[in-house]
């Protein structure tokens, strides 16, 4: 982290701006894909479906109307910017855009899979520190590595980039995917990231592509190893339990709404093709920015998400184990065909982590677990 105040007082401004953001319905952070091309494949990578050539020439953003854009955001009082892909590199203006945003003041956070880093690059963002920088890491091994992104080389590409990063002293994280193809080496892949003097992160929750496809999910640990690393001793305080509390209890949500996270608050989220949403998966609002400034489009889309409520008996609606559950209600739409509905691989999981959490039996939200 790059930012001039102690950690303590970082967190206590960053609180303060988000309440204040948050009373005044404001967002306060955007999220900003610049592209879905990337140089790597991974089998569970979400953009990959639009990493297409003809794509990326007729849809993605000119740099001009990238940087109107986060002209407009900083005028909406955006603080926080996060840049991600695809691969952010694999961009030929990027130093452009990001030397803009530098400029404009904002707290930028880029995401990478670290294998574009090169020498004038890591001089550039040593010269223009970024706020964080976050690095896909998806295994300890080259072989584990390699298999995961579908690109032969790309291990050795990832280490390099490091390389270049630790030899100018910046700072990164590194986190990663549990899925089915690293599930063996979590130990071997703790220490690895811990050697770079990072914290060990990890989610366990792999969604659709966002054009449907449901061939990550094939890569989805079961509910019960999810559980079980979850709880793990020696790796289990690296996940994230759940995106829908911080202290996970049985109880039933408090009200109908659809969206039960942050969506439609304090964040805005810009896809590769400019379409503004409240979050990279939510594509139940989003309004077109090559048509539209960014105010208009986040007073039309923010209040729709926000209203959003359950209409049908679906048991998610009165769930008692919905604070252990990833339910996401876009994705559910892609894999459910319904975003109301449950899904058994998510219901199994969240009873699972309620268990082992709990120390206790807990109902299934359908009555369909042993
Ligand atoms: S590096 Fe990221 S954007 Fe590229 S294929 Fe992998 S998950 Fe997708
Ligand atoms: S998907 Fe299952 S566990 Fe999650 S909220 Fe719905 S019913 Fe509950």
């Amino acid at each position: 982290m790059s930012c001039a105040l102690p950690a303590t007082r970082y967190q206590d401004f960053s609180r303060q701006i988000f309440e204040k953001r948050v009373s005044q319905g404001k967002p306060v952070t955007a999220q900003v894909e610049l592209t879905y091309g990337c140089n790597l494949h991974c089998v569970h990578c979400y953009t990959d479906c639009y990493n297409r050539p003809d794509l990326i020439k007729q849809r993605e953003l000119p740099t001009g109307e990238i940087i109107r854009i986060l002209n407009e955001l900083y005028e909406e009082g955006i603080l926080w910017v996060c840049f991600t892909g695809g691969e952010i590199f694999v961009r030929k203006d990027f130093m452009e855009i990001y030397g803009h945003a530098k400029q404009k003041g904002f707290l930028i956070t880029l995401y990478t899979n670290g294998t574009l880093f090169t020498e004038k690059i890591v001089d550039f963002l040593k010269e223009n520190p970024p706020f964080s920088i976050e690095i896909s890491c998806h295994g300890a091994t080259e072989e584990t590595f390699d298999k995961v992104t579908q690109v032969k080389g790309s291990f050795k590409r990832f280490l390099k980039g490091l390389e270049l990063l630790q030899s100018r002293k910046l700072s990164f994280k590194l986190k990663s995917s549990a899925m089915t193809i690293n599930c063996h080496e979590f130990a071997a892949l703790k220490k690895f990231i811990e050697s770079f003097g990072c914290k060990f992160k990890m989610d366990s929750y792999i969604y659709p592509r966002l054009n449907g496809d449901l061939e990550p999910a094939r890569y989805r640990l079961s509910p019960d190893e999810i559980a079980k690393i979850e709880g793990d001793e020696a790796t289990g305080d690296s996940f994230c339990l759940s995106k829908n509390s911080a202290v996970p209890r049985l109880g039933p949500p408090a009200n109908d709404d659809l969206f039960r996270c942050g969506c439609g608050k304090t964040g805005v989220h810009i896809n590769a093709w400019g379409q503004l949403g409240t979050c990279t998966w939510v594509y139940e609002a989003r309004s077109d920015l090559k048509q539209k400034p960014v105010r208009e489009a986040i007073n039309e889309v923010f209040p729709k998400i926000r209203a959003m409520k359950y209409q049908s008996d679906s048991p998610c609606r009165t769930c008692q184990v919905h604070h252990f559950c990833d339910k996401m209600p876009s994705t559910f739409r892609l894999e459910a065909g319904d975003p109301e509905k449950p899904l058994r691989h998510f219901c199994d999981t969240a009873v699972a982590r309620a268990e082992q959490t709990l120390q206790q039996k807990v109902p299934h939200p359908y009555g369909i677990r042993d």
